[in-house]
């Protein structure tokens, strides 16, 4: 099936194991950190079937250089929209609209966008009001999953990475159909 889905993608908590995160001052860069199990195996996969992915993260683009460096994860990413860069932060609507436009993908193409977190007021609430599909990764424990209004409702709710690869791999069905 050829891969037509757009995954964008947050980091902490949802690729990396935010409790692994080691730096020297709190608030500051992040020199190391494990991924999720599961994470990067899922990651390396639906970049190896040739889904596009976008990194759509919060935090300082030096952190995120150290630790998807060492986990040998940079490569996928076709970009990378970081807020420090940005100067916005999801659910930013600029956010997004960046990654969009990056890929050259226009409004027709949102149903075809996923965007997997695991926050519910960044993540899901910023890919709900852009328009494009949400998809809550409920691995952590540190983050609230309960919905507290209709727009924290995410489209797909996980809670291992690799189910990531049979979701994004069903959309991707109906989008060619
Ligand atoms: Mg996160």
């Amino acid at each position: 099936m050829e891969p037509k889905i757009i995954v964008f993608t947050d980091v902490g908590d949802t690729i990396i194991d935010e409790g692994t995160e080691v730096r020297e001052v709190s608030e500051g860069v992040v020199y190391h950190a494990k991924c999720i199990p599961g994470a990067k195996e899922t990651m390396l996969e639906l970049h190896r079937r040739g889904y596009t992915i976008a990194m759509v993260a919060d935090g300082l683009v030096e952190s995120f250089h150290n630790i998807l460096g060492e986990n040998g994860l940079l490569h996928i990413f076709s970009t990378e929209v970081i807020s420090e860069a940005l100067h916005s932060q999801k659910p930013a609507q600029d956010m997004f609209q960046t990654a969009m436009d990056r890929l050259g993908l226009t409004d027709a193409d949102k149903r075809r966008v996923l965007m997997v977190g695991n926050n519910i007021e960044r993540d899901v609430v910023g890919a709900n009001r852009f328009g494009i599909r949400s998809v809550l990764l409920d691995w952590s424990p540190r983050y609230r999953y309960q919905p507290h209004n209709p727009e924290e409702i995410p489209e797909f709710r996980i809670h291992r990475p690799e189910e990531l690869i049979e979701l994004v791999e069903s959309i991707n069905k109906t989008i060619n159909e």
